[in-house]
């Protein structure tokens, strides 16, 4: 099949992982027979230094053509002046909104060989394998008003919160449809004691559940959930939460898997993709951003990008078979050990590889299947 792909690697170590990722893609085109047209274009802070806007109409349009889209990261301190006109973080955001991909699927997995990483106890995450479904285009990130402004007594800001209940319920209903084809639980999370945005969504959420019978759901609050993911994270099948809240629960889940660099994410609205075989149009990145601290110097971990592209081929593309050789050589790269300086622990005599060094391993075992099966001893 031939696939047409838009890689947008952004800012930071946005460009460095999708480098990865894109060699991953050419190793599985070669492999399947699959030819994948790839059309790379500006977004985030690299744009507003070539063209003034976050997201340039050509990238735009690079985006709608394509069958799907390859994101790294945006943002970085360069661009981080709070008077400044634009960010490059209004790119990303305007990029889901344009494209309506309101649903992020993010899967939170601990692998068995990376337990050591996390500073949470094993007993605790071993067998962890929850979705956070987190709403895109709705809630503080994009209501008006949302501005600053000075008064005499001193600067204000406002930013709003604002759901209409289409945007609660057509989430909720991804998550239900997930959760049936997993352990068959939902949790929705929302802020209903306080928030009269939450109040509507825990009513949306209750309908939604009487129509989704063979769902157990339950509701819980944001505060109360950001302690149970650490107290008992084995307990979460689905969770389905707002944007903001989704936003921070992720980056703290991370933490159960090791590194923020290895979660990978699926952004998808209703749109088909009109190909034999494909599924719904999205959006696939890592959930960390830029890195700065870190960004070019060949240091960050690219398993999240390539996960990402792991994600796009099953749940947009339909290519299971090419999904699961990602997935297998992720999963066999780890148990042999090689670990990026994120996750990699000296006691535990991993191997600790570079971006570049860890990706040659992946591709290494995506072109030599019978390597998966037989993990180098430590
Ligand atoms: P971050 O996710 O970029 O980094 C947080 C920490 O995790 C850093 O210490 C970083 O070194 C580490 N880290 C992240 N990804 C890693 C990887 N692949 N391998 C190894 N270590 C990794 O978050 P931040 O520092 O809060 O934000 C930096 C910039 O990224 C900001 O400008 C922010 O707005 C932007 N951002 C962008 C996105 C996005 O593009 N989707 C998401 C979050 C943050």
């Amino acid at each position: 099949m031939n696939y047409k792909i838009a890689v947008l690697p952004g800012d930071g170590i946005g460009p460095e992982v999708t480098d990865q990722a894109v060699r991953v893609l050419k190793t599985i085109g070669e492999k399947f027979g699959h030819t994948f047209e790839l059309e790379t274009a500006l977004v985030g802070g690299i744009a507003i230094d070539e063209t003034g806007s976050a997201l340039p109409e050509i990238t735009l349009q690079v985006a709608r053509e394509a069958d799907s889209i390859l994101f790294g990261a945006v943002g970085g301190p360069k661009w981080d002046d709070p008077a400044a006109k634009t960010r490059p973080e209004a790119g990303l955001l305007a990029l889901r909104k344009s494209l309506k991909l309101f649903a992020n699927l993010r899967p939170v997995t601990a692998h068995k060989d990376l337990i050591g990483a996390s500073p949470i106890r094993q007993n605790l995450i071993s067998g962890v394998d929850l979705m956070v479904v987190r709403e895109l285009t709705g809630g503080l990130y994009f209501a008006n008003p949302k501005k600053r402004w000075t008064t005499k007594r001193g600067r204000r800001a406002v930013d709003s919160l604002k759901y209409t209940e289409q945007e609660i319920r057509r989430v909720l209903e991804v998550g239900y449809n997930l959760a049936r084809s997993r352990r068959k639980k939902l949790t929705s999370v929302d802020k209903a004691n306080v928030l009269e945005s939450s109040r509507l969504w825990r009513e949306v959420a209750e309908e939604v559940a009487l129509e989704n019978p063979d769902i157990q759901t339950e509701h819980i609050l944001v505060d109360a959930c950001a302690m149970h993911l650490i107290q008992r994270p084995k307990d979460f099948d689905v969770i389905v939460t707002e944007n903001m809240f989704g936003d921070i629960l992720t980056d703290e889940a991370s933490v159960l898997a090791g590194s923020m660099g290895m979660l990978p994410s699926a952004s998808l609205g209703t749109r088909k993709i009109a190909k034999e075989g494909a599924n719904l149009f999205g959006l696939y990145e890592p959930i960390h951003g830029s890195a700065p601290d870190i960004a070019g110097k060949n240091l960050a971990n690219p398993l999240a990008a390539i996960s990402s592209l792991g994600m796009m081929f099953k749940m947009s593309l339909g290519l299971e078979q090419e999904s699961e050789a990602i997935e297998n050589a992720v999963d066999s790269t780890i148990s042999a050990g090689y670990r990026t300086m994120d996750i990699y622990s000296k006691e535990n005599r991993n191997k600790k590889v570079d971006t570049v060094g860890m990706t040659d391993q992946i591709i290494d075992r995506i072109e030599n299947p019978h390597k998966n099966k037989v993990p180098k001893p430590l």
